[in-house]
């Protein structure tokens, strides 16, 4: 028969999946011989069995009757005895930790009969009656849904009408008689007496709370599988109410905020543990029990120390004083900030405890990425005006301003950038901005991608706001904020307040910028310690998206060995967008190449500055990428000019000429359409006067003793004769350049057809980038610009995603055209580079995919470019690689 019952002494902290985190935990305990009251645990097996059928599987009370039997031997006490009675706890204890989500039932075994030898044994007559109300409310609460408040509100009364030292024995008594009504006149039935009855009835309870709306919820917001089902712990009660000597509290072995070495945690004389969290008094520092109980606190240190040597982490404690005996009822490896695992990480390395390795893999690049941005101190704050898509995280505060110029000029204090969604000219308006604020678009709509890459904090899709422009003012319900006004913006979580929220620089943030020495802080040495052994095990090279020399610069200083993706398009925006009109408008060859040569010069200079920023390495300049008509105005904008002007009865002049470019290029469908390599194969000259500056950047650099590595690099190319045509002409032109170095030339790799015939392509590939933004638009057939205001929203609430596959890259799907493009175009050209450079070259999960598929390296935003370091870390260590142990 399947044993569905395990003693504290039968199990350990390996079989958290069937004796849950809890009963594993307690069992570890025991095994460590640490002061833990007798009990056992029903497993999950058991929980599942019992959801299954709606009751308890065959065997399931003789067995934990056999336990029971088992616990009273130990502690020489019977469940029901009427001189005194052994009680018991009932707890809940899934795999994964759900604090507070399901139910508890404390003092069973307590009846008519029964409170009278607990009277009698404890002393304390007020005492017993004061467990037996606790018992029939949890009991009457959780078995039969009998609402808290009913019995909240009789005990209220009595409170009311008690002296200072609370309700007497008597009006206790008088409470059970009370409760004990009002249990039957919900459930038709007296409050049942017979203890084992008790007992089963609350397992089974317990068992069902499995399946509460709460702790449904839960469970999809942390992502816990529904199926699991908890197990359910009985244990001895030991009583915290018995007195100045006795009491309870919460303990963990470092500080869980900062990780400050040193004994944390609070403490309440007099009291059960569902006090503490009830709040009904205040607790004292866990200090103040080393006064109170110095036996006590000393032992509870010395067992601390045995759980954090043993566990080899925090360990966050639950334990009872009763009359001076202390005992531990639970223990965990405690949650803990991302400040704090940095600290923590580090100090168990120094102490001994775990490996320069093992201290890697207790940080993650999240929390990295959380402590590079400045915070909101939000206690206190107001509620937010309201709420879009966190896109690009940080803190930042300053006043409305509804345009690019108004943002550019602004000359009193930061501005925030609000916009219904941004295009390429909003550009010098999110430089100068402190934070960017728009209503539609979501994580990689121009606003979020830009944003994130100059590293301003970003807030997207905030549907809730309607921005008039031209008024200049937004509307939030019947809320107007005007031009000017204050408003902060929260870029991890996407909340939008009024006013000014205080904001806390970031120190890690000033390390890394070059600010702050590694000793100044705890903190930051700790980062720069595990930082540095990511760098030294790691083999996948991090590099940066970089667009300009100032952001080059700073990548560089991020630790990006080289730009994966300098994206041309932004060299091409304020007075440059007149060339580039002029060379749409161009009806004659001679008027094109006149525009083209005009561009030569300034963009020669922009790729000088960025050879030189990355001098001695490798600097990938992709060709002009997005369709032409995103540098002419909007169409809209236009036609509205060429109707004012006739209505004046004046000429519109070059307007017109304009919108009829803009009516002649519109397309249904701009990102599948005339972009990428398509426009070099269809606008003649403009490809080649980019490589030209290229190879004329590098030439120069080289004269003036530098060491440029520039590589050239094709997009969305879908088939390998539209790259082979392309490469064609650069090979011409490269060649007319004297003293200009070698330059591959690559392509990227972003729609499902160069993914498929990675073999061919690579074939004329000297690399491969893996445009995982396109791909993944193109693989799912999402509007990268649209799907994630529309609906999204809804397909994450219904769980049919996680996370958006924009964030996180779908392994199953968009991943198996990464494994594939990586293994043909391998097998064609040995020793194929292949990086990628999408948005999710900077996200940590991804990044483990990456590594596991044989990519050399990621590219990603010059502020990702730490976390990417530090994950890429994590992934040798988690993948066996060696490493010498560098503390
Ligand atoms: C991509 O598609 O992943 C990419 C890097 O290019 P862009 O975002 O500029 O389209
Ligand atoms: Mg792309």
């Amino acid at each position: 028969m399947r044993k569905y019952v395990y003693d504290f002494i039968e199990g350990d902290r390996s079989r958290a999946d069937l004796l849950g985190g809890k009963g594993a935990n307690l069992a570890e305990m025991t095994r460590l011989g640490l002061p833990v009251p007798p009990g056992f645990t029903v497993t999950t097996d058991a929980c599942r069995a019992y959801l299954a059928t709606g009751t308890p599987p065959d065997g399931l009370y003789e067995e934990i009757n056999t336990h029971l039997r088992q616990v009273e031997a130990r502690l020489d006490r019977r469940l029901g005895d009427p001189d005194d009675p052994l009680l018991l706890a009932v707890r809940s204890g899934g795999r994964y930790s759900m604090p507070g989500m399901m139910e508890t039932i404390l003092d069973i075994g307590l009846n008519d009969v029964t409170v009278a030898g607990l009277a009698a044994h404890a002393g304390d007559e007020r005492f017993a009656w004061d467990s037996y109300r606790r018992l029939i409310q949890m009991f009457g609460h959780t078995v039969h849904g009998i609402p808290a408040e009913e019995f909240a509100h009789e005990l209220a009364a009595v409170r009311a009408t008690a002296g200072p030292g609370g309700p007497n024995a008597e009006q206790l008594r008088d409470l059970v008689d009370t409760y004990k009504k009002i249990f039957t006149r919900h459930v038709g039935h007296d409050f049942p007496q017979a203890p084992h009855e008790q007992l089963f009835l609350a397992v089974g309870a317990v068992f069902s709370s499995w399946r509460s709306e709460r702790a449904r919820v839960y469970r999809r917001q942390e992502r816990i599988p529904d199926d699991l089902g908890t197990a359910v712990n009985v244990m001895a009660m030991v009583f915290g109410n018995l007195g100045p000597d006795s009491g309870t509290g919460v303990a963990f072995t470092r500080d869980p905020a900062t990780g400050a070495p040193g004994v944390y945690g609070d403490y309440l004389t007099d009291a059960q543990g569902e006090d503490v969290v009830a709040g009904i008094r205040n607790t004292v520092p866990l200090t103040e029990l080393e006064r109170l109980d110095p036996a006590s606190f000393h032992r509870l240190r010395q067992i601390m120390t045995t759980l954090e040597r043993h566990y080899r982490d925090l360990c966050d404690v639950e334990f009872t004083i009763e009359r001076g005996r202390l005992w531990m009822l639970q223990t965990r490896v405690g949650k803990r900030t991302a400040a704090a695992a940095f600290v923590i990480a580090t100090q168990l390395a120094d102490e001994g405890l775990i490996t320069a390795d093992e201290a890697l893999t207790r940080v993650t690049g999240a929390q990295l990425a959380q402590l590079m941005f400045p915070a909101f101190d939000i206690d206190g704050a107001a509620p937010p005006l309201a709420v879009g898509v966190g896109a690009s995280p940080g803190a930042a505060v300053g006043r409305v301003v509804f345009d690019s110029a108004a943002a550019a000029a602004a000359a009193d204090g930061p501005v925030i950038l609000v916009r219904p969604e941004t295009n390429p000219d909003d550009l010098p308006g999110m430089i100068a901005a402190a934070g960017v604020l728009t209503s539609r678009g979501g994580k990689t709509s121009h606003a979020a991608v830009v944003a994130r890459g100059m590293g301003r904090t970003c807030v997207c899709g905030a549907e809730a706001l309607r921005i008039d422009v031209d008024r200049g003012e937004f509307t939030v319900g019947d809320r107007v904020v005007r031009a000017g006004e204050l408003i902060s913006i929260d870029g991890t979580s996407g909340r939008i307040w009024l006013g000014e929220v205080p904001v806390q620089p970031s120190p890690v943030a000033r390390y890394l910028a070059g600010e702050l020495r590694p000793e100044s802080d705890p903190l930051v040495a700790a980062v720069h310690r595990l930082l540095g052994h990511a760098d030294a095990v790691r083999t996948l090279g991090v590099r940066a998206n970089a667009d300009t020399p100032e952001d080059a610069r700073r990548a560089r200083r991020l630790g990006a060995a080289g730009i994966g993706l300098c994206r041309t398009e932004h060299m091409f925006l304020g007075e440059r967008r007149a060339l580039v009109e002029r060379l749409i408008l161009a009806d004659e060859p001679a008027e094109r190449d006149a525009a083209l040569d005009a561009l030569l010069p300034l963009q020669r200079a922009d790729f000088v500055g960025l050879l030189a920023a990355m001098d001695g390495l490798p600097v990938t300049v992709r060709l002009l990428d997005p369709p032409l008509h995103e540098f002419l105005p909007p169409l809209a904008e236009l036609t509205a000019r060429v109707a004012r002007a006739q209505a004046r009865g004046e000429d519109p002049g070059r307007d017109a000429t304009l919108l009829a470019a803009v009516r002649r290029m519109h397309e249904a469908n701009p990102m599948l359409g005339l972009r990428g390599v398509r426009l070099g194969l269809v606008v003649p000259g403009l490809f080649a006067v980019q490589v030209r500056a290229l190879a004329e950047a590098a030439a120069q650099r080289l004269r003036a003793g530098g060491d440029p590595r520039p590589e050239i690099m094709v997009p969305l190319v879908g088939d390998v004769r539209e790259l082979a045509a392309v490469a064609d002409e650069a090979r011409r032109v490269l060649a007319e350049v004297d003293g200009a170095p070698e330059i591959p030339i690559g392509t990227m790799v972003e729609t499902p057809r160069a993914a498929l015939t990675a073999g061919e392509i690579a074939a004329e590939a000297h690399f491969f980038s893996l445009g995982t933004n396109d791909l993944t638009q193109t693989t799912w057939a999402f509007s990268r610009d649209d799907v994630e205001g529309s609906f999204f929203p809804a397909y994450l609430a219904r769980g049919i995603f996680p996370v958006s596959p924009f964030e996180r890259l779908d392994v199953s799907g968009v991943g198996r055209l990464v494994r594939l493009a990586v293994a043909e175009g391998r097998a064609a050209r040995p020793g194929l580079t292949v990086g990628v450079c999408g948005e999710h070259g900077g996200d940590p999960d991804s990044i483990a995919f990456f590594a596991a598929a044989g990519l050399d390296y990621v590219s990603c935003s010059p502020y990702r470019v730490p976390v990417a370091r530090l994950a890429a870390g994590r992934v040798a260590v988690a993948a066996g690689t060696d490493s010498s142990d560098s503390r």
